[in-house]
């Protein structure tokens, strides 16, 4: 596994969990999590002289290679990248890069795969250009490559390169793949996991996995392994685990972000992950982030079911209720077809068949046959549930096929309107 030192400065609980979660969700083991507290980065480092020998010390202590990364929780300037390297002699990246090898992992289109090494590329050409000025100037470190003659060809191509993707993003907007990605699943039902970066998506992702043996399908050999899985739930469905929300997206990553979570939008079902053990004012903020952002790629009605994960962190019963009420109250304001929230644990497993199934009885919703007779001018009032009728003086016979989760409220609604329910089938 490749290993990680994390380097931050002046940084807060949540956003110190938030660099660890990236790092590990990049798929880092993280040897090492530094941070200092200093008023102002420094210009030639960011961070201090003195923490850039210590880091230098234990880069060789530990034995760390270029396989392995320095990460530094911040946009460095060009300089300060290739200083850092030039000391540590191993590759050193910074957020934004973090996050665009995350995106890069989740991809899923040819789109979204072209929308983010566009990214990547033109973010990294100021670093190529302060590498091939200093380069001029020093020696680089063995990883980049040899002298100024490569380091220019390698400039010229990522140029190139640009301008390739430039005009083959364009070429495929204009082709407008709906037609595309709606066959591309073939009938089978998406559920996507969507939330916060931390929220637990991916344990729950792995959980679902477990507990329904993944189906092998010549087609989907292709799936990424990791985040897309082909399920048994009662019939075929498709899990995704998706990159997941960021705070403070880095606005050159924008449209990279939003690319990859295109999936949601064709998806049959959301699962929104809300870390509830947070405070309530990290709840509110995050679930109002989560709608927005649903709202922004274009997600519209799609039946999303919230995952209030991590009971096992909540102090008691009557804390956890509260907090979900809470939840229930700030989420229905957002967003009308909340079908359900449920509270969970990834780490115990507590509650995980509960979400199982209620995937089923969304997506495949059982239906009964229910034959009623009712007055003639109550019809219209259970509308949009007849099969037939049949009239008899004033009295009719309606015939109704109903998911059975609605059937207790329907027979209630029935009662209402005095009518008489002859046969229920199964
Ligand atoms: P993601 O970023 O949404 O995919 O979140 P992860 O699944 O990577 O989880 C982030 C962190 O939260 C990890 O350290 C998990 O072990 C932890 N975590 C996830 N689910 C639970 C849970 O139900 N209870 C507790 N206590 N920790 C959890
Ligand atoms: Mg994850």
């Amino acid at each position: 596994m490749k290993r990680a030192i994390i380097l931050s400065l002046n940084a807060n609980s949540g956003e110190i969990n938030e660099i660890v979660s990236l790092a590990k969700t990049a798929g880092y083991n993280i040897v090492k999590l530094i941070v200092q507290n200093r008023r102002n980065p420094d210009s030639r480092y960011y961070i201090g002289k003195g923490k850039v020998r210590e880091v230098k010390e234990l880069i060789k202590k530990l034995g760390l290679n270029e396989n392995d990364k320095v990460i530094v929780n911040a946009e460095l300037k060009p300089t300060q990248a290739y200083n850092l390297m030039k000391e540590f002699n191993i590759p050193v990246i910074d957020r934004v890069q973090l996050i665009l090898e995350i995106f890069a992992q989740h991809a899923g289109s040819k789109e979204a795969k072209l929308q983010i090494e566009l990214a990547k590329l033109k973010y990294e050409i100021p670093f190529i250009r302060e590498y091939i000025r200093l380069s001029k100037l020093n020696e680089l470190p063995g990883f980049l490559g040899g002298g100024g003659y490569e380091i220019d060809s390698i400039y010229y191509t990522i140029k190139r390169r640009i301008n390739r993707i430039e005009r083959e993003i364009k070429k495929i907007r204009q082709r407008r793949q709906l037609f595309y990605t709606s066959r591309r699943n073939m009938g089978i039902p998406i559920v996507t996991l969507t939330g916060y970066t931390c929220a637990g998506k991916t344990s729950i992702f792995n959980r679902l996995v477990n507990e329904n043996k993944p189906v092998d399908e010549k087609p989907f050999t292709t799936l990424s392994p990791k985040s897309k899985a082909l399920l048994n739930i009662d019939r075929k469905v498709i899990v995704v685990d998706t990159v997941g929300f960021i705070d403070k997206v880095p606005v050159q990553l924008i449209e990279a972000f939003y690319s990859t979570l295109e999936e949601v939008i064709n998806s049959n079902l959301i699962l929104l992950v809300v870390d509830i053990s947070e405070d309530r004012s990290e709840i509110k903020r995050k679930v109002i982030g989560s709608f927005r952002i649903l709202s922004e790629i274009g997600v519209v009605g799609i039946p999303i079911i919230i995952l209030a994960n991590k009971i096992d962190k909540v102090k008691s019963k009557s804390d956890l209720t509260q907090k979900i009420e809470y939840l229930r109250e700030i989420a229905e304001t957002l967003y009308d077809n909340i079908i359900d929230i449920i509270p969970v644990s990834a780490i115990t497993g507590e509650n995980i068949d509960k979400v199982i199934e209620k995937i089923k009885n969304t997506l495949f919703p059982e239906k009964v046959k229910l034959k009623v007779i009712i007055d003639y001018e109550s019809v219209g009032k259970l509308h949009g549930l007849i099969l037939t009728t049949q009239i008899n003086g004033d009295k009719v016979l309606c015939e109704t096929l109903v998911p059975k989760e609605m059937l207790p409220k329907i027979l209630d609604e029935i009662k209402k309107l005095n009518g008489l329910v002859v046969k229920v089938e199964q």
